[in-house]
């Protein structure tokens, strides 16, 4: 069976895009025969793209300890004797952890420079690993096309909070995300905003892109800012339409996550 990779490249750097169960992405940086895998749920496709690439795996970076993105930290690990990052807190949850990582940080990996970002919602520890050169965002389920992750554990407030903290990276970066649920988050915008031109064309254009590739992902953070409704608590028009004129910010982001649990 050969496996469908997306690649994404950069100058000398590129992104492995591996699709993997039923909707994740598991992701490989990759620089002159290295690799850093983001979220290897699942060890032997990981493995298998390394060997079918010719890379070595030089580390495994967690955004958190689901085990859609975990569940093949104990096999990479062993076989490629890397390190393990994540959030210190979850060092009980994250099989084979070896390094804490946590806001301010910032990783040398190779010629790469990667800096950490605290993101709790989706769940208390969860972090995120931006790049500046190429812009790349690795926001594991925090932030997706048009949506936002479950809050398993954190409150709407710290959920807003690591969205505004997103919000605020340059548009041009490139959103990788952990999930395909793009349709389903557009279908859940449109009921909601059904008059909302942007979100029309986007539909459009994603179901297209979808059916020919079958992957609507990464996304940019420009068209995440103008587009996802999960980032517009400030936009006259959302808040009108949720007759939450007057609401805090954070109020009109947590009345939309409660539609969408419900949807
Ligand atoms: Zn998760
Ligand atoms: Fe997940």
């Amino acid at each position: 069976m050969s496996l469908e990779i997306f690649t994404h490249s950069w100058k000398t750097f590129e992104v492995l895009q591996i699709p993997a169960f039923d909707d994740n992405y598991l992701y490989l940086i990759v620089d002159s025969g290295s690799a850093w895998a983001v979220d290897p749920g699942d060890g032997p496709i990981i493995d298998s793209v390394l060997t079918q690439k010719n890379l070595k795996l030089k580390g495994i970076l967690n955004t958190h300890h689901h085990s859609d993105h975990v569940g093949g930290n104990a096999f990479l690990a062993e076989k490629w004797q890397c390190p393990v990052y994540a959030h210190p807190k979850d060092q009980a949850r994250i099989p084979a952890f070896t390094h804490p990582v946590q806001e301010g940080l910032t990783l040398e990996l190779g010629n790469l420079k990667v800096q950490v970002l605290d993101v709790p919602g989706h769940t208390l520890n969860h972090v995120a690993y931006g790049l500046a050169e190429p812009q790349w965002l690795f926001c594991g389920d925090t932030l997706f096309p048009c949506g936002c992750g479950r809050l398993f554990e954190g409150t709407p407030q710290q959920m807003y909070g690591s969205l505004k903290k997103l919000r605020q990276l340059p548009g041009e970066t490139l959103v990788f995300c952990a999930h395909e649920y793009t349709l389903s988050n557009l279908r859940f915008a449109l009921q909601e905003f059904p008059d909302d031109t942007l979100l029309k064309r986007l539909q459009m254009e994603m179901t297209e892109k979808k059916q020919r590739t079958s992957c609507t992902i990464p996304t940019t953070l420009q068209m995440e800012k103008d587009a996802n409704p999960f980032l517009r608590w400030d936009d006259p028009k959302i808040r009108k339409a949720l007759e939450m004129s007057d609401a805090e910010d954070w109020q009109v982001f947590a009345e939309i996550r409660k539609r969408r649990d419900h949807f």
